[in-house]
């Protein structure tokens, strides 16, 4: 872990979330209400109080590098929760950012590589083809065949389409991506 001298600012890494997310993490009072009702939380390195608390602490390195911050679904559930009204998957969209940013995320690769051909399917589309995901993410990953089995039947019973579909508001697609720039990777 970094060792800070005289110098630095001890609230660095806090301002730096809250100058590119606007969520101010000393508001947190560890009160774990997040944490309790996460629903992945038992698969999470560091619990999303932790994650708080680190940021509070300026301890940068362990929060950019554990696995909770693309475990996180974005479900909003422990903001809804949260009595200061933080919104933790934001924070969790932010410390993605920056973990890419700073090759930090280096034990995550396949978590990140989903993260990325899935968002660039919302992106092209407007909406996940699961079909493109699926064969991307296995090329990337390099298991090529992984669940090839599954295909035939999924097509057949209509849960998959060959063809991708996008969505008709391609201009309003365009706007939130755009105002999503600053927490998007590209
Ligand atoms: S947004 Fe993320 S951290 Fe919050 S409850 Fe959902 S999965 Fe957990
Ligand atoms: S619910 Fe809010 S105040 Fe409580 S620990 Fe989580 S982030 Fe902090």
């Amino acid at each position: 872990m970094k060792v800070l001298n005289r110098q630095e600012n001890v609230h660095q890494f806090r301002d730096e979330i809250l100058s590119l997310s606007g969520e101010d993490a000393s508001r947190c009072v560890q009160c774990g209400k997040c944490t309790a009702s996460c629903p992945i939380a038992p698969e999470m390195d560091m619990k999303p109080t932790q994650v708080l608390r680190h940021i509070q602490i300026n301890s940068r390195n362990p929060v950019l590098q554990c696995s909770t911050i693309w475990l996180c679904a974005s479900c909003e559930t422990c903001s809804f929760r949260c009595p200061e009204e933080i919104e933790i998957a934001t924070v969790m969209d932010t410390l993605r950012k920056l973990a890419i940013e700073e090759d930090l995320a280096t034990g995550q690769k396949q978590i990140v590589a989903f993260d990325e051909i899935f968002l660039d399917s919302i992106k092209r589309y407007g909406r996940v083809y699961e079909l493109g995901l699926v064969m991307r993410y296995n090329m990337a990953s390099r298991q090529p065949l992984k669940d090839a089995h599954l295909g035939p039947l999924m097509l057949g019973k209509g849960k998959l389409s060959l063809f991708a579909h996008r969505v008709r508001e391609k201009a309003t697609l365009k706007e939130i991506f755009r105002k999503s720039r600053r927490f998007l990777r590209k």
